[in-house]
C-alpha cells in the first residue's frame, strides 16, 4: 500500500480562506468588528520567534489585527500577570496567546490560570479544559483541534476505530485522546513508561504520534491500512547533505509502504496549528460579542 499524503498546508489554506470571508463579514455586519490576538514572547528562543511570527503573519492574512508583546528574558512573573491583567481587560483584544516554554523562573500554570478563559486561544485554562472534558463548549487545543480536522479529511467514520496517542501532554496527547474518544474511538496513550510500544502501534487503526523523538516509530510498526497523523517537529541534521532539517515522530518513507493515509513533516499538522488559533481567535470573538457559552 503506498499511502496517501495529507496535505495540512492546502487544508490550512482552506480553513484560514473561510476565516477571511468570515471576518470580513463580521467587520461590516457587526459594527466593525476586528478580531484582535495579543501574542507574548518572553525571552529570545529563536523558535518560539518564527512561531510568533507565523501567528503574526497569519492574523494579517486572514484580516486580524495582531499585537506582539516581546518582552526580555527577566521578565518577572509579576510583571508579566500585569501584562495578562491589562490584556484581559482590553476590549480590542479578543484572543491572548502565551509562547511557551517560559524562562524557568516563571510559573506556566500560574500564567495560563490568569488568562481570561474567554481569549483563551490555546484553550489551555482550566475552565476550558474542563468544559472540553464535559462536553461543553469551549476553546480547544489547537493542534489536536488540526489533527481532527486532517483525520475527518480523509475519514468521516471513526466510530469503534482503535486510535492509538502517543504522549501524554497537556497540549497535546491528553487533548487529542480526548477528542478521538469524543469521535467514539476507543483510545489508548501510550508515554514513555509504556511496556510494548510497537505492539501497541500495530493495533492501532489511527497512530497519533506526539513524543518529539525524530522517527521513533518504525514503518513497520503501523498497522496496514492505519491513519497516520505525525505532531513531531524535530530538527535533525539531513545525514546526507549535512544541513539542518524537520523531522517528525514517524519514520515516514517506510510508514508510507503501510499506511492508507499519513501527514508529511513538514506540511502536515504545522499549518493546521495556525489555521485553529486563528479559528479559536475568531470563536473567542464571537462568543465575546453574544454567542455565549
Ligand atoms: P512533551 O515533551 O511535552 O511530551 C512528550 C510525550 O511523549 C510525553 O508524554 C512522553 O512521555 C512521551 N514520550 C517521550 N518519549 C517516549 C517514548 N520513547 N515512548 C513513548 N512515549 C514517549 O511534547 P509535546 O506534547 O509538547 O510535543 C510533542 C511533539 O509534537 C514535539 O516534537 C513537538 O515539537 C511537536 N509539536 C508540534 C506541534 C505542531 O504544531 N505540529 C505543536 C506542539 C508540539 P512521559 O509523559 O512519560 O514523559
Amino acid at each position: 500500500m503506498t499511502a496517501q499524503i495529507i496535505d495540512g498546508l492546502a487544508t490550512a489554506k482552506r480553513i484560514k480562506s473561510g476565516i477571511a470571508e468570515h471576518a470580513a463579514d463580521m467587520k461590516i455586519r457587526q459594527g466593525g468588528i476586528v478580531p484582535g490576538l495579543a501574542v507574548v514572547l518572553v525571552g529570545d528562543d529563536p523558535a518560539s520567534q518564527v512561531y510568533v511570527r507565523n501567528k503574526n503573519r497569519s492574523c494579517e492574512e486572514v484580516g486580524f489585527r495582531s499585537y506582539s508583546h516581546t518582552l526580555p528574558s527577566s521578565t518577572t512573573e509579576l510583571d508579566l500577570l500585569g501584562l495578562i491583567t491589562e490584556l484581559n481587560a482590553n476590549p480590542q483584544i479578543n484572543g491572548i496567546l502565551i509562547q511557551l516554554p517560559l524562562p524557568d523562573h516563571i510559573n506556566e500554570h500560574t500564567i495560563i490560570n490568569a488568562i481570561d478563559p474567554i481569549k483563551d486561544v490555546d484553550g489551555f485554562h482550566p475552565v476550558n479544559v474542563g468544559r472540553h472534558m464535559t462536553g461543553l463548549m469551549s476553546l480547544t487545543p489547537c493542534t489536536p483541534t488540526g489533527c481532527m480536522i486532517l483525520l475527518n479529511e480523509v475519514t468521516q467514520d471513526l466510530g469503534g476505530k482503535k486510535a492509538l496517542v502517543v504522549g501524554r501532554s497537556n497540549i497535546v496527547g491528553k487533548p487529542m485522546a480526548l477528542m478521538l474518544l469524543q469521535a467514539n474511538c476507543t483510545v489508548t496513550i501510550a508515554h514513555s513508561r509504556t511496556q510494548d510500544l510497537a505492539e501497541e502501534c500495530r493495533q492501532a487503526d489511527i497512530l497519533v504520534a506526539a513524543l518529539g523523538r525524530p522517527n521513533f516509530i518504525k514503518g513497520e510498526w503501523i498497522k496496514e491500512g492505519a491513519l497516520v497523523i505525525d505532531v513531531g517537529i524535530n530538527r535533525i541534521t539531513d545525514p546526507e547533505t549535512g544541513k539542518n532539517k524537520l523531522a517528525g515522530d514517524v519514520e515516514f518513507s517506510a510508514a508510507c509502504e503501510r499506511a492508507a493515509a499519513i501527514t508529511p513533516v513538514p506540511g502536515g499538522v504545522g499549518p493546521m496549528t495556525i489555521a485553529c488559533l486563528m479559528q479559536n481567535t475568531l470563536q473567542a470573538t464571537m462568543m465575546q460579542n453574544g454567542w455565549g457559552w
